[in-house]
């Protein structure tokens, strides 16, 4: 089955992800035999133009950091494709992976579990070099300038992570991902994990660095408020699909699928008197298993718009361009950069 094309932009897409999917085998019962598959990325499609940022958000569970993983390659697709500067990388071994890896890079949601404790920061960034055939001292030279551009003294190259806070250790992982110079960086979760305080300074990173090193994201992340802040556009996911996709200023100013006006909802508004006033929506109940997904639309259980068509069709995203559909998608503005997997997408 073909779902969506989204393409934001004119620029040729620096990723293109088509149909992408992964299931894992399912769990053993009592009696040895396997449960059903489970489809954790199920046809997940959208294009991201050089220098552009793009957020994947959704509930835990919804297939954004296995989509962020699939991207990297540090797991394999079971289906469709991933396609980086034009080549397809979907299958391609560890061997022929390296060469590419310079060029796409991750930033990992705990900072001190993805360091290692036995290596000194100058070793741990210094590492990606070393594997692309570096010298010792041109890759410590580097990595003196990464230490500067992520915000920390390079003096303190040679000390250990756990010698870091978890805010000074993101910033090691960062100064790490950008050591080969990378085009495309997908960040899973990279603040989740901070206290509060130091969240907004590494968002504030991760934004200046995008913009002076014309670097594009993949923004994974729960918190709808720091994806705003970070990316262009958005990715809604549900059930391991895209339910709406767009341009960020549509998706948070007008979000057309239920699932997105739920998500919206929850999140705080800076004022007081506008937080306390408005109206939040509670979605009934735990979203269903990936082993088990509901026929047709696969967010009706708890849909509050579902109506008897939804329990039987799955909705797709449309294929094509902004501004390119046969027939005008309801609730959508013509020419508007948004795709939505609903019958009744709008208010
Ligand atoms: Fe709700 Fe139906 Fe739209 Fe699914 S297709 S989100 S059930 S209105």
């Amino acid at each position: 089955m073909t779902t969506a094309k989204v393409t934001a932009t004119p620029a040729p897409a620096l990723l293109s992800v088509r149909d992408l999917g992964k299931s894992f085998p399912g769990r053993r019962g009592r009696t040895g035999r396997r449960g059903a598959p489970i489809k954790a990325v199920d046809g997940v499609s959208f294009d991201l133009a050089a220098g552009e940022s793009l957020g994947l958000v959704g509930e835990s569970g919804c297939g954004k950091s296995t989509t962020g993983r699939l991207i990297v390659r540090l797991l394999e697709p079971t289906a469709g494709s991933v396609h980086f500067d034009g080549g397809d990388i979907s299958h391609l071994s560890a061997g022929e992976m390296r060469p590419l890896r310079r060029n796409i890079q991750m930033v990992f949601q705990d900072p001190h579990s993805s360091l290692n404790p036995r290596q000194t920061v100058a070793r741990i960034i210094a590492d990606p070099l070393l594997v692309q055939g570096w010298t010792r001292n041109d890759a410590r030279r580097r990595a003196t300038e990464l230490m500067d551009l992520v915000g920390l003294i390079p003096e303190q190259l040679d000390r250990y992570p756990h010698e870091f806070s978890g805010g000074q250790a993101q910033r090691i992982g960062i100064a790490r991902s950008l050591a080969t110079s990378p085009r495309l960086l997908v960040a899973d979760e990279p603040v989740s994990a901070l206290d509060v305080s130091v969240q907004a300074q590494i968002v504030n990173l991760m934004e200046r660095l995008r913009h002076e090193l014309d670097l594009a994201y993949v923004f994974i992340a729960h918190d709808l408020s720091v994806v705003k802040r970070v990316c262009d556009r958005v990715a809604v996911m549900y059930l391991g699909r895209i339910v709406e996709i767009g341009d960020k200023h549509a998706v948070y100013g007008r979000p057309l699928h239920p699932y997105t006006r739920a998500l919206l909802s929850a999140v705080p508004l800076p004022d007081p008197v506008a937080e306390r006033q408005r109206e939040r929506i509670t979605l009934a109940g735990d979203p269903p298993s990936p082993a088990a997904p509901p026929p047709g639309c696969a967010f009706h259980p708890r849909c509050p718009k579902a109506e008897a068509v939804c329990r039987t069709e799955r909705p797709l995203l449309r294929i094509g361009a902004p501004g390119q559909h046969s027939g005008q998608q309801p609730g959508r503005q013509p020419g508007e950069d948004r795709e939505v997997a609903c019958h009744f997408p709008g208010d």
